[in-house]
């Protein structure tokens, strides 16, 4: 089988850095020392299990740090809240947020104090997401559509305009020029979206208009890899979404003659690569 890989497949930027701030830490640790991840580091399940195997264990919330022990922050960030009661545990804390979550935080926390509600275009229920609405005030208004956004909107209010650093920017765009149009031209708006899923849409949607059907793979819990899949779909091109070579069912490529591949963010090389073996021998 003819199999077109993407070439921006695979770890972005933060969370290369995340994972190398936590092999640093193993790799200093005594055998003895407790190490931990706050949150999953990434959202990978395969590599979480490795780091398992090799004692680190991931705590759902800072409470459960006990004094002695490495905490590293996961890729997509914490709560304000969760950050502070991790720092009153006595543990050694590794901030391993992404660069770019980070400056959305601050650039989140900066326009709300400044007395703006925050307009977050994001998944509700996603870490990053509650970790951004942590640095804004209670008011803040989280949505996933223009449609779900403008009942939810008051007339009068100063609004600043965010989003999840994985969403499309095409849904972006349509709501800050809708924005700009309504509410005039004093609606701020962040750049939060990360370059590193635009240009893995955009190769994504360019190698969908060539094949017959294209595989994403990556964690079920990833949200840039669910948005990946998503965004080939709208091209019309069929998807099948894996985390690892093993969920391939040859059946789903019976009559094709050309794949594509992509992966999202947090899926490490060796997946790809077995993913694209067992492709390839089709
Ligand atoms: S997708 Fe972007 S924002 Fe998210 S971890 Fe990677 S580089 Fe950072």
């Amino acid at each position: 089988m003819d199999v077109v890989v993407a070439q921006s497949a695979g770890f972005c930027m933060g969370v290369g850095l995340a994972l190398e701030k936590l092999e640093t830490v193993l790799d200093e640790a005594e055998a003895s020392d407790r190490i931990h991840t706050l949150g999953p580091i990434i959202h990978n399940p395969q590599v979480l299990a490795e780091f398992a195997a090799r004692g680190v264990s991931c705590l759902e919330r800072p409470e459960d740090a006990r004094p002695g022990s490495t905490v590293v922050i996961r890729a997509h960030g914490i709560t304000r809240r969760a950050e502070a009661v991790l720092r009153t545990r006595g543990v050694t804390v590794i901030d391993a947020t992404c660069p770019k979550v980070s400056t959305a935080q601050k650039l989140i926390s900066r326009e709300t104090e400044r007395g703006r509600s925050l307009l977050l275009l994001g998944e509700a229920h996603h870490p990053e997401v509650r970790g951004l609405l942590s640095y804004a005030s209670p008011d803040a208004v989280v949505f996933q559509t223009l449609e779900e956004l403008v009942p939810q909107l008051v007339p009068d209010k100063d609004y600043v305009l965010a989003a999840q650093t994985t969403q499309d920017r095409t849904v972006f765009e349509q709501v800050r020029d809708y924005l700009r149009e309504r509410l005039g031209a004093d609606v701020p708006v962040l750049e939060t979206i990360c370059d590193a899923t635009r240009v893995r849409q955009q190769e994504a949607i360019a190698i969908a208009r060539q094949v017959d059907k294209m595989v994403v793979a990556g964690g079920f819990e990833s949200g840039n890899t669910r948005r990946l899949a998503q965004v080939v779909e709208a091209q019309g091109t069929p998807c099948v979404h894996v985390e690892t070579a093993s969920q391939l069912n040859p059946a789903d490529f019976t009559g094709c003659r050309k794949i594509g591949l992509t992966a999202g963010a947090s899926t490490p090389d060796k997946i790809i690569q077995e993913i694209h073996d067992v492709l390839a021998s089709l």
